[in-house]
C-alpha cells in the first residue's frame, strides 16, 4: 500500500515509522533485524531505508603514488527493503538519490522496485561527497530532487527514457520529498526553500518527512509556511532522541540544526552518559505527546541503530 493511503485510512489517528540505515559493507541484515524486532510491535506501516552514494578513498600504491577509489560504504538498501517487506509483512520506503546516478541507472532502478512490488521511495538529491566540497551530480544525472520527482511521475505514466517503448508499464509510486523546518543549508533564504519544496510537491510529490528538529514550534511554523503557500499535502515529522553529550555538537554540524536552549542546559547538567540518555529521552518523548496531540499524520523516527532509546520514546508515547 502507499504511504499516503495509510495516511487516509488512519483518518487522523497518528501512525508510527522507523527510518533505519544498511549496515556497513560486511554487516549482515541480522543488525537490521535487531533495530526492528524490537519496534514492530507498535505497528508501523512502513520502514524507510536510506541510500548511501559511494565515497573516495585515496590507497597508497607501492610506487608511492596515491590511488583513489571509489566504494560503497553502505550497499543493498533495496534487497533490505525486500527483506523487510517479507520479514514483517509491512511496506519499505528506500531511499532514491541523485548523486551517483544518471536517469538511465534512476530508470533501472524505478523498474527493480516496482518489479519487487515496492510502490513507495523517497526522492532525494543526497549530499555532496566528503572530497567534492558540492554537491556534483552524475553527466547526465539529477542536480536536484525536483528532476527525480519529475522522472518518477513520468515513469508513473509509462514514459521511459527511451521514447521507442510505446505502451511501456505504467509504474505506481507514492513520492516522498525532504523539507526542512530549520531551511536546507543551502538555500539563501527559508522562502527560497519553500519555494523549492513546493516546486517538488507540484511536480507530483505525495507528502513531506522532514529532518529532525528539537523544537516543536519550528515544525509548527514550517507547515503554517508550507500551508500558506499552497502545498497541502501531509507533512511528516522526523524525530531523534539525543543520547551522547557529543551530539550536541555534531547534530548541528551534521544537520544545520538548532537545540534549544532549555535542552542543551539539561543535557550540559546531567553529567553521566546514563543521566545524558534520559534526558534525550524525555525531550523527545515530550516532542512527540505534543505532535501527536495536534494531530500530525505520522512520527517518523530515525533510529540510527539504537532500537532501546527508540522504543522507550514509543512506549510512552504509543
Ligand atoms: P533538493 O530538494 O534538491 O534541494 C537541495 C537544495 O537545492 C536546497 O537548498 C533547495 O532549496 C535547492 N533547490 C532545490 N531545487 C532547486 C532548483 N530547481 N534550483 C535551484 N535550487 C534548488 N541523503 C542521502 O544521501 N541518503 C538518504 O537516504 C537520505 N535520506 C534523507 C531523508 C530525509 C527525511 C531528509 C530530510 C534528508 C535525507 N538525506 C539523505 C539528506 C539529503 O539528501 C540532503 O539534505 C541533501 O543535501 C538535499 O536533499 P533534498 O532532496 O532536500 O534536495
Amino acid at each position: 500500500m502507499k504511504v499516503t493511503e495509510y495516511f487516509e485510512k488512519a483518518q487522523g489517528k497518528t501512525l508510527i515509522s522507523y527510518e533505519v540505515l544498511p549496515p556497513l559493507k560486511g554487516g549482515g541484515m541480522q543488525a537490521i533485524f535487531d533495530t526492528l524486532d524490537p519496534l514492530m510491535e507498535f505497528k508501523p506501516p512502513f520502514v524507510d531505508v536510506t541510500y548511501h552514494r559511494e565515497e573516495f578513498i585515496y590507497n597508497i600504491r607501492p610506487s608511492g603514488y596515491y590511488e583513489k577509489t571509489a566504494i560503497r560504504k553502505r550497499p543493498g538498501t533495496v534487497g533490505i527493503c525486500a527483506s523487510i517487506m517479507h520479514r514483517y509483512g509491512v511496506d519499505a520506503v528506500p531511499h532514491l538519490i541523485c548523486g551517483g546516478f544518471t536517469k538511465e541507472d534512476t530508470e533501472n532502478a524505478l523498474i527493480d522496485l516496482n518489479f519487487l512490488n515496492i510502490n513507495n521511495v523517497l526522492a532525494l538529491r543526497g549530499d555532496a561527497r566528503k572530497f567534492d566540497g558540492k554537491f556534483i551530480p552524475e553527466p547526465d544525472g539529477h542536480k536536484y530532487a525536483l528532476d527525480l520527482v519529475k522522472q518518477i511521475k513520468e515513469m508513473n505514466q509509462g514514459k521511459y527514457l527511451d521514447t521507442n517503448i510505446e505502451n511501456g508499464e505504467k509504474m505506481d509510486f507514492c513520492i516522498g520529498v525532504a523539507g526542512y523546518p530549520e531551511k536546507h543549508f543551502e538555500a539563501p533564504n527559508m522562502s527560497s526553500d519553500l519555494a523549492f519544496a513546493k516546486a517538488k510537491v507540484d511536480a507530483g510529490a505525495d507528502y513531506i518527512v522532514t529532518q529532525m528538529f528539537f523544537d516543536n514550534q519550528k515544525y509548527f511554523e514550517f507547515v503554517e509556511e508550507c500551508r500558506k503557500m499552497g502545498i497541502n499535502v501531509p507533512i511528516v515529522p522526523g524525530l531523534k532522541p539525543i543520547t551522547k553529550a557529543y551530539q550536541l555538537k555534531s547534530l548541528p554540524r551534521l544537520f544545520y540544526l538548532d537545540l534549544p536552549d532549555e535542552l542543551v542546559g539539561a543535557l550540559e547538567k546531567a553529567g553521566s552518559r546514563e543521566a545524558i540518555r534520559e534526558v534525550g529521552i524525555e525531550w523527545c518523548t515530550t516532542q512527540s505527546r505534543e505532535l501527536k496531540a495536534r494531530g500530525v499524520p505520522c512520527l517518523h523516527y530515525y533510529t540510527m541503530g539504537d532500537s532501546e532509546t527508540i522504543r522507550r520514546v514509543v512506549e510512552e508515547v504509543f
